[in-house]
């Protein structure tokens, strides 16, 4: 179910050995995403559509791209011994095809991800990609604006040995804030706040990147739309 050569793929969906591919490439019989394939070592995917001899090998998954307007309560998991799952409120004929792009924990609320294309995932969720996650927050300590230089200079979690990244904390009443970070460790925001002797009461993802729930009502998901896609990776 992942990326791999154009010449294995064809040993594993023909009766042609590996060693033939070559010559079934120069003699334009087989066509990758109805362009005519150029090298044993193309790369291919569940995505890709597959053709020898005009014959289908494989029709090419669509790549699915959806958001979740998660409630309380729920796991970001696909599967859960105990608890109802993030994804037992999708709908969609394939769904089992899904998976989560950052968590989420169970009683935070908010924005989540899904998709089956690992590619896409992996962009949004490198550190490198800085993509930007705003969270609003609720605590139980009144918050001292000394938390805002804290957040922006980055924190040491002794268990990783690492120092997040620096984060924008704004502060609305001494209850509430809105937290913007680009890494998604652990707990990230909660142990951010425990490290300053807060505790997080509530927590709502808001917006990843570009992306925000706009009028998602609660425990509905949404396909997003191609431009959506795009802004984010
Ligand atoms: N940080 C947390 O602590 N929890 C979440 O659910 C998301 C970010």
């Amino acid at each position: 179910c992942s990326a791999t050569r154009l010449d294995r793929f064809i040993r594993a969906h023909s009766s042609f050995p590996q060693s033939a591919v070559r010559a079934l490439i120069a003699q334009q019989r087989i066509q990758v995403d109805a362009q005519c394939a150029h090298s044993v070592q193309q790369v291919v995917t569940p995505f890709s559509r597959i053709t020898l001899d005009g014959e289908c090998l494989q029709d090419g998954r669509e790549r699915l791209y959806m958001m979740l307007h998660k409630p309380q309560g729920v796991v970001s998991a696909t599967q859960d011994a105990q608890h109802r799952t993030a994804l037992d409120l999708i709908d969609h004929p394939h769904k089992d095809q899904l998976h989560i792009v950052g968590r989420l924990d169970i009683n935070s609320t908010g924005l989540l991800l899904f998709s089956n294309d690992g590619a896409w995932s992996r962009r949004i969720s490198l550190p490198a990609s800085r993509c930007l996650k705003c969270y609003e927050v609720t605590l139980a300590q009144p918050l001292n604006a000394s938390a805002v230089a804290a957040f922006a200079q980055g924190m040491y979690f002794a268990y990783e040995n690492i120092t997040t990244q620096p984060a924008e904390l704004i502060i609305h009443t001494p209850y509430t804030a809105t937290v913007s970070l680009t890494e998604g460790k652990y707990h990230q925001v909660k142990r951010m706040f425990a490290a300053l002797g807060n505790r997080v009461m509530r927590l709502h993802r808001r917006s990843v990147g570009g992306l925000s729930l706009g009028d998602l009502a609660v425990g509905q998901s949404r396909l997003l739309t191609a431009s959506e896609c795009l802004c984010l990776a």
